[in-house]
């Protein structure tokens, strides 16, 4: 039971420290920051592409990998683990406390003080990479039939070769972020 209280007293610290770093760290970017997710975050990291934001993660990111990202690439690193971001060269980061990812998007999105998303489904989910408009016709063998015949327009990825096109997904995601962030960012859909 000692320690279990004495790891309950150093996370807590921890926290309030991180917390004091944030407030001194933090402050509105030019522009739509970039971002480095660590490996917890992976819905995060998602709902973030969709928004349209530069997001480097994977699941097998090293803590040292991610700060190195963050500093080299001049990304604000993303986490939730407090052993991290307590380190000291860590300086651009955001804390995620919730675990809920879409709570985690709120946060991220009043840390930066962005007044609107940058560019709803523009980048590739999977890889991170902007997508190109392309011809109908150089996906239909990609596609299925039904959504052929009912979808004019298409978008794939130059990194993993992922074929996009408005639908029902994108309906559903411009809902669930205009639900979520009623008020504090503008969402061009
Ligand atoms: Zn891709």
């Amino acid at each position: 039971m000692g320690n279990a209280a004495t790891r309950r007293e150093a996370a807590r610290a921890r926290n309030e420290l991180i917390r004091a770093k944030a407030a001194v760290c933090a402050g509105p970017a030019a522009g739509a920051p970039r971002f480095v997710a660590d490996v917890m975050l992976g819905r995060l990291a998602k709902w973030l592409r969709i928004a349209g934001f530069d997001v480097l993660y994977s699941n097998r990111f090293s803590d040292d990998e991610l700060v190195r990202i963050s500093r080299l690439q001049d990304r604000v690193l993303l986490s939730r683990d407090t052993r991290l971001l307590v380190r000291r060269e860590v300086k651009n980061f955001i804390f995620l406390e919730s675990q809920d990812p879409l709570t985690q998007f709120r946060h991220v999105i009043e840390s930066t003080g962005l007044s609107a998303l940058p560019a709803l489904l523009t980048r590739c989910l999977s890889c991170n990479r902007i997508l190109v408009p392309t011809e109908r016709e150089k996906v239909r063998d990609a596609i299925p039939p039904f959504v052929y015949s009912t979808h004019a327009r298409y978008k794939s990825c130059p990194g993993c070769g992922k074929i996009f096109w408005a639908g029902t997904h994108r309906d559903a995601a411009v809902r669930t972020l205009r639900d979520l962030l009623g008020g504090i960012a503008d969402i061009r859909a």
